[in-house]
C-alpha cells in the first residue's frame, strides 16, 4: 500500500499488504475518485476493477492471479494519490503481521 512516511511509521515499500488475502471494500467516493483517477467512467470502472466482496453487499477491488490487488505493479500503487479509503487507513493504529515495519502485536 505504500503509505506515506510518518514520525511512527516507515513503509518499507514491499508491497506485502496489497497481496494479503482479503478485500479491499470500495465506499464513500472511492469509485468516483478511482474512476476520475483513470479517466473512465464510474460504469467502466465497476466491470474493469471491482467484484461483489463475499458480504454481497458491498463492492471490492478486483485481485490479479496470484491474489494481489488489481492496481499493485512492481510494488507500487498505480492510484496511489487516490487509493480507496481502506488504503489511506492502513497501517496507522493497526498491528499488522507480515509487515516488516509495522510494530509487533502485542
Ligand atoms: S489500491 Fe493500491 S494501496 Fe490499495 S491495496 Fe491496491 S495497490 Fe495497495
Ligand atoms: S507491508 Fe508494511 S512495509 Fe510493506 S508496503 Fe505494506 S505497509 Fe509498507
Amino acid at each position: 500500500m505504500n503509505p506515506e512516511p510518518s514520525p511512527s511509521f516507515d513503509c518499507l515499500r514491499c508491497g506485502a499488504c496489497c497481496r494479503w488475502p482479503g478485500h479491499v471494500l470500495l465506499a464513500g467516493d472511492d469509485i468516483p475518485r478511482l474512476a476520475a483517477h483513470l479517466g473512465i467512467s464510474e460504469r467502466d470502472f465497476i466491470g474493469r476493477y471491482a467484484v461483489l466482496a463475499s458480504n454481497r453487499r458491498q463492492l471490492s477491488l478486483a485481485e490479479q492471479p496470484d491474489g494481489a490487488c488489481v492496481f499493485l505493479e512492481n510494488n507500487a500503487c498505480r492510484v496511489y494519490p487516490d487509493r480507496p479509503a481502506q488504503c489511506r487507513a492502513f497501517p496507522l493504529g493497526w498491528s499488522v503481521p507480515g509487515c516488516p515495519a509495522c510494530p509487533p502485536a502485542g
